[in-house]
């Protein structure tokens, strides 16, 4: 459901002797422009080889493919990485908005900071390669077993599995795999913060949060305003999955308090659609099965991504090019391995033209008819922003890419799949409470879960949480945002931010909060637009002009503006507002308040 992160954001190295040399005369506005120019075509030109390396080698995965990509991807990184120390020059200098901006977007694109110390940064560099190569071998040992589960086993046993016994020893299982990276975390935490201080970053918390148009720590204080918003509803969704599932385990789970980990049908509690059989309400069924529809009907995969592009041809969008057709992978190949994983691509060949294409081994059925519009919802962004400069070519923060998709995804409701001939009737209200249950456990509960990652990582490179706490501290925001508590006692022998790939990958997660707040208030706006008068919930866009022209002008812009600029954009506000979830799940809300009723709420 990713679109593809290029390694562009990966790693900054800071090559050569950084201080000793003689000073240079003091650059001039022209120098500055003359750089931007020539470091946007170097990075083009590298991103473009990364990428039709990165594809090759995802749809004919060998070791020669891996090897390729790996060196196409160092190039960029290093290339990258030059250019942001040089930016530095600049720094004083006065220049055009627009190459201030660039400069900026140079200097902020890498997600860690090696320091200029040539040994310290080729530890930084094999710490980090080395945390994520071990997540991606990490094996989940269950006892008494020989081999390892993979993560998609463990996962998948975890969803449906309602054993507690077997789902504690899941989880311990794959909790096992942080343990070794304790280490290794904590130097990398030194090392990386010693290199955002060199580029005068507080720490490297305070640089990921200096990518947003606003102060660091005005940025934190945004984040804190929209889970005060989204709290409540939260909180009802808690208690009423905690009294179901105290109905199903008994006093494994508290009549009051936190809920333990393992029993919400995910590793890390941070999606529970796969319990809604344990707390579906009565009389919720849908009504229909789109995936019973699909298959009955032979859809195929291409007539799968038919509906999608459909989708967006109604908002007033051009059809996809043919390039698309002919380069995007659709089905599993039978002779080969790819990553099936679905992602959106832009190749965007040298000359400029974008080269948009998914991968993605599409089978009929509702999931995948989602991700499909998912995905092209990437696409069509990609191909919007194409016309900005390069360093432009990017959602307007990090957080748009995703929500964009998912804003997409929203407007598949039922009245759109009667549009489409797939459904012959709307399925009457009474079902609406079971679609909003599911759908809230997918959404609302990520919320505190997006939120938490980082407000641990931003403590511990900021100092605030040291080795000596690093699991208490993890399991203590857990408790305070999740409400959610380990199966099993934890200590300090632990690492269990480690079992979640975006630590040791070093990938920074507030995005993900953002996007899942983000999409409501999109949805909402393009509801509006196209003169929905229904509930939210039940709004599409589809077929509305309006709605796709305010869309669209939004995302020409790609990151060529602040952020709140896009946003405005699209939804005529400047900040991001969470009151948009909170009148989606409304009826649910209603609902839950009167099933909760008289029951402790909160922990
Ligand atoms: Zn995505």
């Amino acid at each position: 459901m990713k679109r593809v992160t290029l390694p562009l954001c990966a790693l900054l190295l800071l090559t050569g002797p950084a201080r000793a040399q003689a000073p240079a005369p003091r650059p001039t506005a022209d120098d500055a422009v003359r750089f931007v120019d020539a470091a946007e075509k170097r990075l083009l030109d590298l991103t473009v080889e990364a990428s039709r390396a990165g594809w090759v080698q995802a749809n004919f995965i060998t070791q020669d493919t891996e090897a390729l990509s790996a060196l196409a991807g160092e190039r960029l990184i290093k290339a990258t990485a030059e250019l942001a120390k040089e930016a530095e020059r600049f720094r004083g200098v006065a220049v055009s908005p627009e190459t201030a901006r660039k400069l900026e977007k140079i200097r902020l694109s890498l997600d860690l900071a090696a320091p200029a110390d040539p040994a310290k940064s080729a530890e930084v560099t094999r710490l980090a390669s080395g945390m994520d190569a071990a997540y991606g071998r990490g094996r989940a040992v269950l006892p008494g077993a020989k081999d390892g589960l993979t993560f998609e086993d463990v996962n998948r046993r975890m969803a449906s599995s309602r054993d507690p016994k077997e789902l504690l020893a899941l989880w311990k299982a794959w909790h096992a795999v942080g343990t070794p990276m304790r280490a290794d975390y904590a130097r990398f935490v030194t090392l990386s913060n010693e290199g955002a201080k060199e580029l005068g970053f507080a720490d490297t918390g305070a640089m990921w949060r200096s990518k947003y148009d606003m102060s660091p720590d005005a940025f934190a204080q945004e984040m804190d305003r929209l889970w005060e918003e989204v709290k409540p509803l939260y909180v009802a969704l808690h208690t009423y999955a905690r009294t179901k599932l105290r109905e199903k385990y008994g006093d494994a789970v508290p009549a009051s308090g936190p809920i333990p980990a393992h029993l919400l049908g995910n590793m890390w509690a941070q999606d529970w659609t796969n319990v809604y059989p344990l707390l579906a309400p009565k009389a919720a069924d849908a009504g229909y099965d789109l995936t019973k529809i699909l298959e009955t009907r032979k859809t195929d995969a291409r007539g799968m991504v038919k509906y999608g592009e459909g989708f967006f041809i109604s908002l007033g969008f051009a059809p996809l090019p043919a390039t698309f057709w002919e380069r995007s992978l659709f089905t599993r190949p039978r002779d080969r391995d790819v990553v099936c994983h679905a992602s959106a691509w832009d190749l965007e060949d040298a000359g400029g033209a974008s080269d948009i294409r998914i991968k993605m081994c599409i089978e009929p059925t509702a999931e995948d008819f989602v991700t499909v519009h998912h995905e092209l919802g990437h696409n069509f962004y990609q191909r919007a922003y194409a016309q900005q400069p390069p360093l432009f070519r990017e959602s307007a923060n990090d957080g748009f890419h995703e929500a964009i998709g998912d804003t997409i995804a929203l407007s598949i409701t039922p009245k759109y799949l009667k549009q489409l001939g797939l459904i012959a009737a709307e399925p009457p209200p009474a079902g609406d409470i079971g679609f909003l249950l599911d759908r809230a456990l997918e959404k609302v509960a990520f919320l505190p879960f997006g939120l938490l990652i980082d407000q641990w990582r931003w403590k511990v490179f900021a100092g605030e949480v040291t080795p000596a706490t690093y699991n208490a501290a993890w399991w203590e925001l857990k408790r305070k945002y999740q409400g959610v508590v380990p199966p099993e006692a934890r200590s300090e022998a632990d690492f269990d931010p480690g079992a979640k790939y975006h630590v040791p990958g070093n990938t920074p997660y507030m995005r993900y909060f953002l996007a899942h707040v983000l999409q409501f208030q999109f949805h909402r706006a393009l509801a509006q637009a196209a003169g929905c008068t229904e509930p939210l919930y039940r709004c599409s866009i589809y077929g509305n002009k309006e709605a796709g022209r305010r869309l669209n002008e939004m995302l020409q812009m790609g990151s060529s503006r602040p952020w709140p600029e896009a946003l405005e954009k699209l939804t005529g506000q400047r900040k991001i507002d969470a009151t948009a979830i909170l009148d989606y799940f409304a009826p649910l809300k209603k609902w839950l308040d009167v099933e909760n009723a008289g029951k402790p709420s909160g922990w």
